[in-house]
């Protein structure tokens, strides 16, 4: 009955598999039912393409079969289908990772019948072979990008496919309930209800939970995909610079970001035991006070507005003076949803106790020293539990982008939908129409249910080779 997308892609395409630049070896990958025969008839060696057995290594050269020239000492690989990655016949050559060496490569394969490959075009045919689902597929790129231990770990799940079995679990569920209702229809004459509108209800109210469960996950699974974003507050003086650098020296900085993603400028990056954490703008690390107003509100808006933890850092021995306490009105009234971590730094000089009345105010707070270090892995303990929460740790589904989420909420509204069919008493007919819109938003996400618009907007933000 759904829409199931039949492509046949009969080309040949190519491209370099590995990073682009110099390096000891270079990988080009060839993917469609030419592909043996376009790399037998640049390939000379020990072996013969044709007959050797799938995923060995032939030793031997790439010759440009119009000039005879050699190009490059090469390893080759063949896959057959179905058992590749794109499930086509494939062939893998490793080359000397020169950019000459991998143009000219390139070159002869496609004067010999190949096309250059778009845009995450071997995972989109992966795709479409049903080696993979659609979440499957995004999470490649996914475990690519990762950059800390949680977020691959995150990606690895997706990709072994623990999100779509939990899909398909709700997707069988709903069908087996449009089952019943269909066969009502089909006897409608007859008026025998063959779904009890009980069961009916209670049934599509507990998907409604599941579904809610997941769509709480979304938060988590962002951040765990793109960081948390931590903003650092406080008056002059307090060591704001000093924590961050100590935290930037006992933990691993991460440098390079990756050209491309839609986040906004980031100035830092830090990985506090597998959780990536942004500082997203240095110049929120001197809001306070009267410099609130010199920053101006829309900054000010947009340093804290954005965060999703915010470290108020204070000294110790004078925890929360008048100018602490408008300060962190000001903070608090800019917040969006964020968690609160009051920071009492320069324990090492002189150590207080914090007031209930002052505690209170914030979801944690943590003594520190930037000099000595201390308190820091306590702080820092505190700091990923604000987030992650163990009960949420131990959920290893998350849902992490805004496609799911979209999805999923669509998924939920016809759910909400169908069951207010169910209250209202109305004839079968709506019902399942409400059911059969959730069943076809839920197949959106894995891509039971898709178009090309959707697979156009997933796979060409991938890079050429992927
Ligand atoms: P910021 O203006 O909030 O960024 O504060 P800085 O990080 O520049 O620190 C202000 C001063 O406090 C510097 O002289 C630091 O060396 C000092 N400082 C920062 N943290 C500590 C600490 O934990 N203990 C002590 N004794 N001094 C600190």
């Amino acid at each position: 009955d759904y829409l199931i997308m039949k492509h046949f892609l009969s080309d040949t395409i190519t491209a370099l598999a590995t990073a682009p630049g110099k390096g000891a070896i270079a990988i080009i990958r060839l993917s469609g039912d030419k592909s043996v025969d376009i790399a037998a008839g640049v390939f000379v060696g020990g072996q013969n393409l044709y007959e050797m057995p799938p995923a060995r290594l032939a030793r031997g050269h790439i010759v440009d079969p119009k000039s005879k020239n050699i190009i490059d000492d090469v390893l080759v690989a063949k896959f057959k289908n179905p058992h590749s990655f794109t499930g086509e016949d494939m062939v893998e050559i490793s080359c000397h990772g020169g950019p000459f060496i991998v143009e000219e490569i390139l070159t002869v394969l496609l004067e010999n019948g190949a096309r250059l490959a778009a845009p995450g075009e071997f995972t989109k045919r992966a795709f479409l072979n049903g080696k993979m689902d659609l979440l499957q597929a995004e999470s490649v790129a996914d475990i690519i990008d990762s950059r800390t231990r949680a977020s691959l770990l995150q990606s690895q799940n997706q990709l072994s496919g623990m999100l779509s079995e939990k899909l398909l679990h709700f997707r069988d569920a709903l069908k087996y309930q449009l089952s019943l209702l269909e066969v009502e229809l089909d006897f409608s004459e007859e008026d025998i209800e063959f779904a009890s509108r009980e069961d009916l209800y209670e049934n599509i109210k507990g998907l409604i939970d599941q579904v809610d469960k997941l769509l709480n996950t979304f938060k988590y699974g962002k951040i765990l995909r793109e960081g948390v974003r931590l903003a650092l507050v406080g008056r002059p003086n307090v060591g704001k610079s000093s924590i961050l650098n100590r935290l930037l020296e006992e933990d691993r900085a991460i440098v390079s970001r990756t050209p491309g993603t839609t986040r906004d400028v980031i100035e830092e990056a830090l990985d506090i035991d597998g959780i990536l954490y942004t500082i997203s703008d240095t110049a929120g690390i001197r809001l306070t006070g009267d410099e609130v107003e010199e920053m101006g509100v829309e900054r000010t808006k947009k340093v804290l507005g954005g965060a999703d933890v915010v470290l108020f850092i204070v000294e110790s021995g004078s925890v929360l003076t008048e100018k602490d306490l408008e300060a962190l009105h000001i903070v608090k009234e800019n917040m969006n949803d964020a968690r609160l971590l009051l920071l009492v730094n320069k324990i090492d000089l002189k150590k207080n106790q914090i007031p209930d009345e002052v505690s209170v105010q914030f979801d944690v707070v943590c003594e520190i020293s930037a000099k000595t270090g201390e308190g820091f892995s306590t702080f820092k303990k505190k700091l990923n539990g604000l987030i992650f929460d163990e009960d949420v740790m131990k959920e290893s589904v998350y849902i992490n982008k805004t496609r799911h989420l979209d999805a999923l909420r669509r998924t939920r509204e016809a759910l909400l939908h169908a069951n207010a069919s169910v209250k209202q008493k109305l004839s079968p007919e709506y019902i399942s129409l409400d059911v059969r819109t959730a069943l076809d938003a839920l197949g959106e996400i894995t891509g039971e249910v898709t178009t090309e618009d959707i697979l156009e907007d997933i796979f060409s933000s991938f890079c050429i080779g992927k």
